[in-house]
């Protein structure tokens, strides 16, 4: 047990996953859109192989620097299909590590237009269709609700308990996406000293009982979201959002001790990383303009202080916003994370395609140690008949 009362996973059961990196990052790189071809733009980027990207003619770049190559755990081309990056991009580890109790997070990064909602969720209404058959669209969200039940299924000695939420954050609201109510009120968020983490106080939550379930938090999340706006593109490049599944699984431990613990899984879709400077010099007001910023901002700074071996130990403000305080426990400590950084191939979009392939280099070397939250009675109630039994089988040795 350590500091916090937590258990380190391994110690459980040696079939888990050995986790040494808990942050995986790859980068998906969008066809050239029709737009793009039309008027004359083209690619920038090759791809050597190997996770890495090559960027001709790098902005700024001097004289001896007009190609850079960033290396990545996986690279994704524009010719990839939404089932490559599936089965490739490391998702399927994470629901695994949900599932066995770990706080886990697949988040994507980029500015507007570079293929995130594509990514998740794939074009507006095909989430509506059952996934009998995938249509070859569908996102990440919907195949890994079907590879999440394709392992509760398996697994006939754990009973799990599935419960969704899904929220988004625009000028640090927080509007809860599943009870939007008539006044579309805020939730504030708050802190629990027994989770040791941050709530969103009075979010609904659903319990999922089947795929059907989880896919109809899906489309009523997406329905609300785009409810009442005049402009959906603006709102949806500035809007962070968050689906979550909590997944509690108890088990019968050695003993006859009852262990349970919670996973979970988190899909965030983030608002465009181009926005920052676009609403400093745009029409908002400075407050807006400050708030629409700040969650992004936060999560860069943290990612920032959180992968320089110089600030280990420094104080990392994930309270200084919203979306990093719900995030902080897979960012930091014992989460796991999964950065999808996606980017346009196109000479237009060259300098965002950059600044996003840096950021996503900077969470790469970010390093936590993954751990399983249990409860801390529940730990140590397994701890003292473990050594009830070591003390027995050397006595039963003299
Ligand atoms: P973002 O959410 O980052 O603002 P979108 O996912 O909405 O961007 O993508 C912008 C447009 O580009 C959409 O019309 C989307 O269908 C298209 N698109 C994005 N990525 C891909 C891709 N990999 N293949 C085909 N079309 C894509
Ligand atoms: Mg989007």
């Amino acid at each position: 047990i350590n500091e916090n009362n937590n258990i380190s996973f391994r110690k459980i059961a040696t079939s888990f996953p050995q986790v040494e990196n808990n942050i995986h990052v790859v980068i998906r790189v969008r066809p050239l859109n029709s737009k793009e071809i039309r008027c004359g733009d083209t690619s920038t980027v090759d791809f050597p192989g190997n996770g890495q990207i090559l960027v001709h003619g790098m902005p700024n770049g001097n004289s001896n620097q007009k190609e850079k190559t960033f290396s990545y755990d996986a690279v994704f081309e524009p010719a990839s299909s939404q089932e490559d990056v599936f089965e490739f991009c490391g998702i399927k580890e994470l629901i695994e590590m949900a599932v066995e109790g770990f706080r886990c997070t697949a988040f994507c990064y980029g500015q507007t237009g570079s293929g995130k909602t594509h990514t998740l969720t794939g074009p507006p209404g095909l989430f509506l269709q059952r996934p009998t058959a995938y249509h070859k669209d569908h996102g990440l969200i919907l195949r890994s609700f079907v590879y999440l039940f394709q392992l509760l299924d398996k697994s006939s000695e754990i009973h799990y308990t599935l419960r969704a939420s899904f929220l988004e954050i625009y000028n640090e609201k927080i509007i809860d996406l599943l009870n939007l109510g008539s006044s579309r009120k805020p939730l504030p968020i708050r802190w629990s000293k027994k989770a040791r983490g941050f709530f969103v106080e009075n979010l609904f939550t659903v319990v999922c009982e089947e795929l059907d379930d989880l896919i109809a938090v899906l489309e009523e999340g997406m329905r609300n979201r785009s409810v009442g706006k005049h402009n959906m593109n603006e709102y949806s490049s500035r809007s962070h959002t968050i689906l979550t599944i909590n997944i509690t699984s108890e088990i019968a431990a050695e003993g006859g001790v009852f262990i349970s613990r919670t996973g979970k899984l988190n899909f965030v879709d983030l608002a465009g990383s181009e926005v920052t400077k676009k609403t400093q010099s745009g029409g908002k007001t400075l407050e807006e303009a400050n708030n629409i910023n700040k969650s992004l901002m936060v999560l860069g700074y943290c990612i920032s202080s959180l992968s320089d071996p110089k600030r280990i130990g420094t104080h990392i403000p994930y309270r200084d916003s919203n979306l990093t305080k719900l995030l902080a426990d897979s960012l930091a400590g014992n989460g796991v994370t999964l950065m999808i950084a996606c980017i346009s191939p196109a000479k237009s979009n060259q300098s965002e395609s950059v600044n996003t392939l840096r950021y996503a280099s900077r969470a790469k070397k970010i390093k936590t140690k993954p751990a399983v939250l249990m409860d801390p009675r529940e730990a140590l109630i397994l701890n003292l008949k473990r050594e009830i039994t070591t003390l027995q089988s050397e006595n039963d040795h003299l």
